[in-house]
């Protein structure tokens, strides 16, 4: 009796298993075992099984576990995602429909969860993502760095696989910050504004790039990794300051062909940028190609006191939550008096930062405690409301607030 695979006799192996007309050994099973592992693996990855296409009402769910409001950008971030991920699946390709990209910018002042949707949004779906800083960005040939190194932290997200970057998320934050300078290009070159918006055009809408895989400049000594940005999905942020204005006026204008008054008293003044159309963003700079390859458009609150205050208790992973925790790693049971969590929030609103002052906050109050208690042995903590206010007003950012 041998192994009908080796050929080894029963003498020389451990296990001989009979099939109906021969044996295997143990070693050629485990052989076996390893290509069909490989095999398996290599589908996977070619036909893009591996990322979990969720329906949109399903994302926006998970959206929600994460993220404190914002329902209309979660909403319209959810089906064009859904449906850009159902484009690349291959699941909906007849021969003469092509579905178009369907790029997405959100407009929100800073720390309102623009980058934290977009971050929530791959972590979910499981594909690589990466965040670009636009305002570092210049034509190809200036000081600065070109449009294609946007891509080589993907590629270093994607562990350096072109494939799986290939559909990844690129989130380009302060996009506004290119928008034409002047009204007259001929007059001074704009290298940061209308020259990168140019530049990024073909990015945006799918393209082959040459990316320099250590990012930066292109040196000629750099091997370049040729990558698709056909399938990779662009989210593009920024605050556009100043663009309310454009948003009044557009409305003002609009609003005298009808006479009807009570349209003009819907209109929610503390809040215009949720009426943001794509001709408010090209007025304010942005050039029409570029807009035109970023097709879906929304906008994000400003965050009120209640949407601060859930932020700070409410999220998986909300900040009061991680702080429990970080206590609860040396056996302290952290408490906080109801009155701390609301001066958390009234500094967050005076120092204007979104719900990035937060943290901040937090720090600046509760670092002495956490460099003392590892040390002490106590079982409870309590914050109390003077403790808070005591702390924080002898920190650094109370500081910066007075100067
Ligand atoms: P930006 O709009 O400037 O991109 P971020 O998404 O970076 O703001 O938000 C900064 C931080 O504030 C995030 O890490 C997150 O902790 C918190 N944050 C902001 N908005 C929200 C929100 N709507 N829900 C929960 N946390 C938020």
């Amino acid at each position: 009796m041998s192994c009908s695979f080796c050929g080894r006799p029963k003498s020389e192996v451990d296990i001989l298993i009979a099939g109906i007309s021969g044996h295997i050994c143990e070693d050629c099973i485990e052989q076996a075992y390893q290509i069909i592992d490989e095999e398996s693996k290599h589908h996977t990855t070619s036909d893009y099984q591996d990322f979990n296409l969720l329906k949109p009402a399903e994302i926006k769910r998970k959206l929600d576990e994460y993220i404190i409001g914002q329902d209309d950008a979660k909403k319209i971030l959810a089906v064009a995602v859904y449906n850009h991920y159902k484009r690349i699946s291959g699941k909906t390709t007849t021969d003469d429909i092509d579905i178009e990209k369907s790029n997405v910018m959100l407009v929100g002042r800073t720390g309102t969860g623009k980058t934290l949707l977009a971050k929530t949004i791959a972590k979910m779906l499981n594909v690589p993502f990466c965040i670009a800083d636009a305002t570092v960005l210049t034509e190809a040939g200036y000081v600065g760095e070109d449009v294609e190194s946007i891509l080589s932290r993907l590629l270093q997200a994607a562990d350096y696989n072109t494939k799986s970057a290939e559909r990844g998320i690129v989130f380009i934050d302060e996009i506004d910050k290119i928008a034409r300078k002047s009204d007259n290009p001929s007059i001074t070159r704009d290298v940061s504004g209308e020259g990168v918006q140019q530049a990024m055009l073909k990015l945006l809408e799918g393209t082959e790039v040459n990316v320099p895989p250590q990012g930066g400049r292109k040196h000629p000594d750099q091997k370049m990794i040729k990558v698709n940005t056909k399938n990779i999905l662009f989210i593009s942020g920024g605050a556009f300051d100043g663009v309310e204005k454009i948003i009044a006026r557009r409305m003002n204008t609009s609003v005298i062909g009808f006479s009807n008054d009570d349209n003009k008293k819907e209109i929610d003044k503390e809040n215009l940028l949720q009426y943001i159309i794509p001709t408010d963003i090209k007025e304010f700079g942005l050039i029409p190609e570029l807009i035109g390859r970023i097709p879906v458009l929304t906008y994000l609150n400003p965050l009120d006191k209640t949407a601060l205050r859930r932020i700070l208790t409410e999220p998986k992973n909300a900040l009061i939550k991680q702080y429990h925790h970080l206590f609860s790693l040396d056996g302290v049971d952290l408490k906080f008096d109801a009155e701390v969590l609301d001066f958390i929030v009234e500094k967050a609103l005076e120092f204007k930062l979104g719900a990035r002052g937060l943290r901040s906050i937090c720090e600046a109050i509760l670092t002495d405690a956490m460099f003392e208690i590892p040390s002490n042995d106590v079982k409870e903590y309590r914050v109390t409301l003077d403790y808070a206010k005591s702390k924080f007003e002898n920190s650094k950012m109370a500081k910066l607030k007075i100067a």
